[in-house]
């Protein structure tokens, strides 16, 4: 019996890790017909980066000629969080494609620990960062499964933990299946919040040394705001985090905010040093809290 569950077990297990690497990727920028074209560079390393220190240097990048980016450098810290802000169009996404090497940047560079992600393999790289979509894609499976994506081999301690610090233990109790409650298209539909609450759960169990936040535009209510923000919270402690926001309230406590403005870094600074600046990042934080005030 053992030896037909090994297999089997097995089966699953890679069966999920396939499809979900396919879906994930490729549904989080939205690009279903483009299948990325970057090879690993002969020699990469398979080390996975371990403190997280990451850089843009002086990074240009063009979709069929038309420029995205423009001249961008910044710097997160090992273990500090960095927000981008910025007009929808600016290239928040773009960056972080970039990073993911969904695209090669045409001319700078990004590095993780001062190695090009040039020179590392594609699975180094994608072990060293976890990510928490704008859209998060849930499978036609278990929320028990959904989570454990994550990362495939942790206990049901480290599941349990992560969804604990996720803040979706209360909702999984409420299931009506609890852990085994199929979720996704065919399954229970989770609210924008909560699916994007799985996600935390799943990067805080795959525990990489950078996390990146894409914060989803659509707007929520203020208390599945709240616990999401509770939760990243928890997810970003001991990691590098990279951050791009909609709402301003989400990225008060950042060590750093980068302002982008048509593909270039118009502003970078602490909130308080933008807001004395009083540029394009004090007046969009105007424009948010008059709409906060008039709601
Ligand atoms: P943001 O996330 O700040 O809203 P994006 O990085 O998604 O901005 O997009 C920056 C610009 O690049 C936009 O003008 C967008 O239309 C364009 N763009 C995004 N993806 C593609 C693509 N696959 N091909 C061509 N242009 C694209
Ligand atoms: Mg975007």
């Amino acid at each position: 019996m053992m030896q037909l569950f090994i297999p089997l077990n097995f089966l699953g297990f890679v069966y999920r890790e396939i499809r979900g690497a396919l879906a994930n990727i490729e549904r989080m920028f939205g690009l279903l017909d483009k299948v990325p074209s970057i090879q690993d560079t002969a020699g990469a390393s398979e080390l996975v980066p371990t403190k997280g220190e990451l850089r843009f240097n002086n990074i240009c990048f063009n979709y069929d000629e038309r420029p995205i980016l423009n001249e961008v450098s910044f710097t997160v810290p090992a273990g500090q969080k960095v927000a981008v802000v910025g007009e929808s169009g600016a290239g928040k996404s773009t960056l972080i494609k970039l990073l993911f090497r969904f695209y090669d940047v045409d001319s700078g560079s990004v590095t993780i620990d001062g190695k090009d992600i040039k020179q590392l393999t594609q699975q180094a790289l994608r072990q060293s960062i976890a990510i928490v979509p704008q859209d998060t894609v849930l499978f036609n499976d278990t929320i028990y499964n959904n989570i454990l994506y994550g990362r495939p081999s942790a206990s049901d301690e480290e599941l349990k933990e992560a969804v604990k610090l996720a803040n979706l233990s209360d909702f999984i109790e409420s299931l009506p299946n609890q852990w085994q409650t199929k979720v996704g298209e065919r399954g229970l539909k989770l609210s924008g919040g909560e699916k994007q609450r799985v996600s935390i759960a799943r990067a805080i169990l795959k525990s990489a040394p950078i996390l990146v936040f894409d914060e989803a535009t659509s707007s929520l209510d203020s208390k599945s705001e709240q616990a999401i923000l509770t939760a990243l919270k928890v997810a970003e402690k001991g990691h590098t985090s990279l951050v791009v926001a909609h709402r301003l309230s989400t990225i008060i406590d950042a060590d750093k905010i980068v302002v982008l403005s048509q593909g270039k870094i118009a502003e970078q600074g602490t909130h308080q040093q933008l807001l004395l600046q009083n540029g394009v990042y004090a007046k969009l934080w105007r424009i948010q809290n008059e709409q906060t005030i008039t709601l």
